[in-house]
C-alpha cells in the first residue's frame, strides 16, 4: 500500500511515466527522455548498505538506482520489521530525487531469506537438486519470494544455475548438481520467485530473480599446471583460483555444460536479471594465454545473451567484479579504472555492483561517456532494461513496504514446505541389513558435531556471509528433530562421543562440514583470510580427523550404526571406516528444519533422493563427473536407495531400485557406476527408454 505522505505529488496531473495506465515501454521511453546523463549513470549504479547507511542522503546525491545487502549486511536490529523500516528509509531518499525514481533493493536469499532472523531456511541447492523435483523447486522459490518481498525487498540474487564440476569449489553447495540437465530442471525456482513475467512481478508474492554466475563458474580448472602457467598474470586470481579462476574448455563443452541452464532460465522462465561470473574463460583448452574475464566478455554478454538469445532483462555485475578485468595500464590489477568501467559497460553489463566505490564508478563512467568512449546509446539501453524491471515490479506505484506481510516470515506453513524439502533431499547411500528406518522406540545414541548445531546445518549465507556454527537462528536441529519425531525413543546425546554407549542399540553420528560461503570452503587455503576454520584442517575433502574418530568410536561400539554427512559437497569416507557403517546418508545442508531428516530416519517419510553429484571413493578421484573416461566412484551420480518402497514410484525409480539391489548384493557388471550415472542423465533429459535399458544392463 502507498504511504501517502511520501507518495509522488497526488495533486498535479501525472506525467506519462507516472501513469500506470500507460504501457511499460511508453513509460520507460517517457522517463528516459527526461533523464540527464548523470541521472542515467546513477540508475546503473548499486552501492552497499554498509557504505550508505551512515548517510543515506547519498542515495539521492548519487542518484543511485540500487542498494544491496551483501552477505550479513543487516540493520542493527535484525528483525523483519527493522528490515522494512530500513528499506523504506532508503526508498524515501530515492524518492527525493528530481524524477522520483524508486530504488531497487537486492539481496542474496540463496536458501531462504538467510540474512533475516527468523526466516525459513531451505536446503541449499545441492540438496534440492537431489530431489530432482522441479515442482518442489518452484514452490520453494515462491515461499522465498514471499518472505523476501515481505521485508520490502523486490530482488533476489538467486538462483545459481551453475553446474559444479569440481567438489573443491567452495560454492558447490549453491549448485543444483553436476549435470546441466538437472540445473535446468531445478531452474523452475525462477518461476517460483518471479511468477509469470511480467504479469506477476508486481504482486506481494514475487521478486525479481537472478540467474548466476554467468557462466562456467563451477568448473574452473584447478591444478598445479594451470597455476604455474598463469602465476603472476593479471587475469589469474591466485587468491581464489578454484572459485574465480579460469574455465578451460572447448566452446562446445562450454555451451553444453555452462550455457545450457541459461537457455532454460531465459527461454522457459524469462529470468529478470543475470549476474556475470568472477571467472574467466579460455577456449584454447591449454589454460594459458589471455583468458577473458566474464565481466568483459562482449561475445557472450552482448553477442550470445542479448543477441542470440534476445535476452531483455538486465545484467548486474558481481561484487567489484569489474575490478578484476586486467587493465594494461594498471599491472597491480586491484582498483577501479576508466578502462575497466568502459570495457565492462561496452561488453554489455547494465548495472554495477560497486559496494564501496559507487561515487568513483559514476565519475569514471561520466568522463568516459563525455569522451565518447562509451556511447550514450549503450547507457540508454542499460537504463531502459533497468527501468523496465522497476516498472514491472510495480515500484513506481508501491515504492514502500508495509508490515502487512511480515507474519509469513518463518511461518508454520513455510517451515512445513522446508521440512518436506529436507526429507526429499536426503540421499540414502548405503543401508546394509536394512538399518534404516529406525524403530521409533529405539535406544539411540546420537553423536557428532553436526547433530545439534543449527548453524552448521544451514551453511553459508545465513545471518552472515560465511555463516557460522552454533545457535545462530531459530530452527530445529537433527537431534531436536529426532526427539520430536520419536518421543518414545531413548536418546543419549554426546557430540564428541565421550558419554558411554552402554545399552544403546543404534548410533546416529552426524558429521561433515562447518559453514563457509565462497572460495575453497571451510578447508581454507593458504590465503583464505576469512575462513572460519583453523588452517590445520588441511585442504581436504575427507571427513575431518575428529569426525572420523567419533564415527569410529560409535560404530565400533554399537551393533548398528548410521552416519549422516551434513555438508555442502561430497566428503570422502575413508575405506577403513566404511565397513563399520551400516547406513550412510548424504544430508547436505538442510537448513532450519532438521525434523525433515528425522522424518526419513524413522520412516515417517521415505528416502527418495538421488545424488546430484558423484560421490568420490578417494581424494585422488577428485574432480569426478558423469562422462569421465574413468568413472569408478563410491556412488555414481543418480544413486539413491529408497525405503518403504512397497512397489511405489515410477518405472525409472523401480528399475533403479533393481539395479542398485544388484550392485549391493553383487554380480553387477564392472561398469555399473557409469551405467547408473548415464541412466540418470538420460532420464533427466527425458530419454526414459535409454535410461531403462542402461539400468537393465546393471540388473541383468
Ligand atoms: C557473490 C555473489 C553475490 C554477491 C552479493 C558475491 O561475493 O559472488 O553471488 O550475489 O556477492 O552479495
Amino acid at each position: 500500500a502507498l504511504v501517502p505522505a511520501l507518495s509522488p505529488a497526488a495533486s498535479a496531473a501525472p506525467l506519462p511515466y507516472q501513469d500506470p495506465s500507460e504501457p511499460t515501454a511508453a513509460r520507460v521511453a517517457d522517463l528516459l527522455g527526461r533523464m540527464t546523463l548523470v541521472e542515467k549513470i546513477g540508475q546503473m549504479t548499486q552501492a552497499e548498505r554498509a557504505a550508505i547507511d551512515a548517510d543515506p542522503a547519498q542515495i539521492a546525491t548519487l542518484n543511485l538506482g540500487s542498494v544491496l545487502s551483501g552477505g550479513g549486511s543487516t540493520p542493527a536490529e535484525n528483525t523483519p520489521a527493522a528490515w522494512v523500516a530500513m528499506v523504506n528509509r532508503y526508498q524515501a531518499e530515492a524518492l527525493k530525487t528530481r524524477l522520483k525514481i524508486p530504488l531497487i533493493y537486492g539481496i542474496d536469499a540463496v536458501h531462504g531469506h538467510g540474512n533475516v532472523l527468523g526466516a525459513t531456511i531451505f536446503p541449499q541447492n545441492i540438496g534440492l537438486g537431489s530431489s530432482r523435483d522441479a515442482a518442489l523447486s518452484e514452490k520453494v522459490g515462491r515461499v522465498v519470494a514471499g518472505e523476501v518481498r515481505a521485508t520490502g525487498i523486490p530482488w533476489d540474487f538467486a538462483p545459481c544455475v551453475c553446474v559444479t564440476r569440481d567438489e573443491r569449489w567452495g560454492r558447490s553447495y549453491e549448485s543444483f548438481g553436476e549435470d546441466p540437465a538437472l540445473a535446468s530442471r531445478m531452474a523452475s525456482m525462477i518461476r517460483g520467485l518471479e511468477g509469470r513475467q511480467p504479469r506477476d512481478l508486481d504482486d506481494d508474492d514475487h521478486v525479481l530473480a537472478t540467474a548466476k554466475h554467468f557462466a562456467g563458474d563451477g568448473f574452473t580448472r584447478y591444478d598445479d599446471a594451470i597455476a604455474a602457467a598463469n602465476q603472476g598474470q593479471p587475469w589469474y586470481n591466485k587468491k581464489y583460483p578454484i572459485d574465480q579462476g579460469v574455465t578451460v574448455t572447448s566452446r562446445a563443452d562450454f555451451e553444453r555444460l555452462a550455457l545450457a541452464p541459461y537457455v532454460t532460465a531465459i527461454d522457459t522462465y524469462g529470468v529478470g536479471s543475470v549476474m556475470p561470473s568472477f571467472s574467466s574463460v579460455d577456449w584454447t583448452e591449454n589454460g594459458v594465454g589471455d583468458p577473458l574475464k566474464m565481466h568483459a566478455h562482449t561475445e557472450l554478454l552482448t553477442g550470445w545473451l542479448k543477441g542470440t538469445k534476445g535476452y531483455d532483462g538486465f545484467l548486474i555485475s558481481d561484487w567489484e567484479g569489474i575490478h578484476q578485468i586486467p587493465d594494461p595500464a594498471e599491472p597491480a590489477n586491484t582498483g577501479l579504472t576508466a578502462y575497466k568501467v568502459t570495457t565492462s559497460v561496452n561488453a554489455g553489463i547494465d548495472m554495477f555492483m560497486e559496494p564501496n566505490s559507487a561515487p568513483q564508478f559514476e565519475q569514471l563512467l561520466l568522463a568516459e561517456a563525455n569522451a565518447g568512449r562509451v556511447q550514450v546509446s549503450r547507457i540508454d539501453d542499460a537504463v531502459r532494461r533497468i527501468l523496465t524491471k522497476k516498472f514491472q515490479l510495480g515500484l513506481f506505484e508501491k515504492p514502500y513496504a508495509t508490515l502487512d506481510d511480515i507474519g509469513r516470515i518463518g511461518s508454520t506453513e513455510n517451515r512445513e514446505l522446508a521440512r518436506k524439502s529436507v526429507a526429499r533431499s536426503q540421499v540414502l547411500l548405503k543401508n546394509d541389513g536394512a538399518a534404516l528406518p529406525l524403530a521409533t522406540n529405539a535406544k539411540v545414541y546420537v553423536a557428532g558435531r553436526n547433530a545439534d548445531d543449527i548453524g552448521n546445518q544451514a551453511g553459508g549465507w545465513t545471518i552472515t556471509w560465511q555463516g557460522q556454527s552454533g545457535d545462530v537462528i531459530p530452527g530445529t536441529t537433527v537431534l531436536e528433530g529426532i526427539k520430536e519425531v520419536a518421543p518414545k525413543a531413548k536418546v543419549t546425546f554426546s557430540a564428541d562421543a565421550s558419554a558411554p554407549t552402554t545399552g544403546s542399540d543404534v548410533g546416529v553420528v552426524v558429521v561433515g562440514e562447518t559453514p563457509y560461503a565462497e572460495g575453497y570452503g571451510d578447508v581454507g587455503g593458504p590465503e583464505c583470510g576469512w575462513c572460519t576454520v583453523p588452517q590445520q584442517e588441511s585442504k581436504s575433502l575427507t571427513l575431518q580427523p575428529g569426525d572420523q574418530a567419533v564415527v569410529d568410536k560409535v560404530c565400533s561400539a554399537l551393533p548398528k550404526c548410521v552416519v549422516l554427512v551434513v555438508s555442502g559437497r561430497t566428503q570422502v569416507v575413508p575405506p577403513a571406516l566404511l565397513p563399520k557403517i551400516d547406513a550412510l546418508v548424504a544430508s547436505w545442508l538442510p537448513g532450519t528444519e532438521g525434523g525433515g531428516v528425522a522424518d526419513v530416519l524413522f520412516g515417517k517419510q521415505p528416502f527418495s533422493g538421488q545424488l546430484s553429484v558423484t560421490w568420490p571413493a578417494s581424494e585422488a578421484q577428485v574432480p569426478i563427473n558423469v562422462g569421465d573416461a574413468s568413472y569408478q566412484p563410491l556412488y555414481p551420480f543418480g544413486w539413491g536407495l529408497r525405503t518403504q518402497v512397497h512397489g511405489g514410484g515410477d518405472a525409472y525409480a523401480k528399475a533403479l531400485d533393481k539395479a542398485q539391489a544388484k550392485v549391493v548384493t553383487g554380480g553387477a557388471p564392472a561398469n555399473w557406476a557409469k551405467l547408473i550415472a548415464d541412466a540418470s542423465h538420460a532420464d533427466l533429459t527425458g530419454d526414459r527408454a535409454a535410461a531403462l535399458s542402461l539400468l537393465a544392463q546393471v540388473s541383468g
